[in-house]
């Protein structure tokens, strides 16, 4: 499996880091070795000192697809969850200003926890899910699915123009503003609605 991810998806998060607002999707990858599942701690790296949370939402793809037509996207996911993409904000400043590749901020071991999914048919709107993030109690991000710039459906078609979409790849739809530094012993918790999907600690 593969994970994609979508940046720049929310225009306010776009604007907290002084990029622009993007007139196509801005997409990076994770490799599998990035999934932290089943709420298991994050392990801090060394060779970062701003490790930031990124609270997103996540879309399981349920079949192989390439040039899949918008109209038609909604059929190759069935199951929705909660991803934090994880992102040394230190190392990616100095790539971007040197014009390099994201992938050693992004692409890290475990970088991207997941927590379990719900079924796409138990969520009445998609494009109004409310989700969130809290460290220790305290909320740090809060985002709305009827924010997002470019919909589910669109991602899914922009992306399977250039990526043949398979069962189990996962697609990191982009944050909403709030993004900050995590700490050692900080306990991150996510919800979708008001149900805790993820619940896991910084060690
Ligand atoms: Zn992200």
């Amino acid at each position: 499996m593969k994970i994609i991810a979508v940046g720049r998806n929310y225009s306010e998060h776009a604007k907290e880091l002084n990029n622009p607002v993007p007139e196509t999707p801005v997409i990076f990858m994770k490799p599998e070795t990035a999934v932290l599942k089943d709420n298991k701690p994050f392990y801090h790296p060394d060779f970062s000192k701003e490790i930031h949370h990124e609270i997103e939402i996540v879309l399981k793809i349920c079949k192989e697809g390439k040039y899949i037509s918008e109209k038609f996207a909604g059929n190759y996911f069935d199951e929705i969850g909660l991803g934090v993409d994880f992102t040394a904000r230190d190392i990616q400043q100095k790539h971007k200003e040197k014009g390099l590749p994201w992938e050693l901020a992004k692409a890290f071991d475990n970088s991207a926890p997941v927590s379990r999914f719900l079924p796409k048919n138990s969520i009445s709107d998609l494009y109004n899910i409310n989700f969130s993030l809290n460290i220790n109690e305290l909320s740090v991000q809060k985002g709305n699915t009827k924010d997002l710039l470019f919909s589910f459906e669109r991602l899914i078609a922009f992306i399977s123009q250039y990526i043949t979409l398979k069962k189990g790849d996962l697609i990191f739809t982009g944050t909403p503003e709030g993004v900050g530094k995590v700490n050692i012993d900080d306990r991150l918790t996510g919800y979708i609605e008001n149900e805790k999907l993820l619940d896991f600690e910084i060690k």
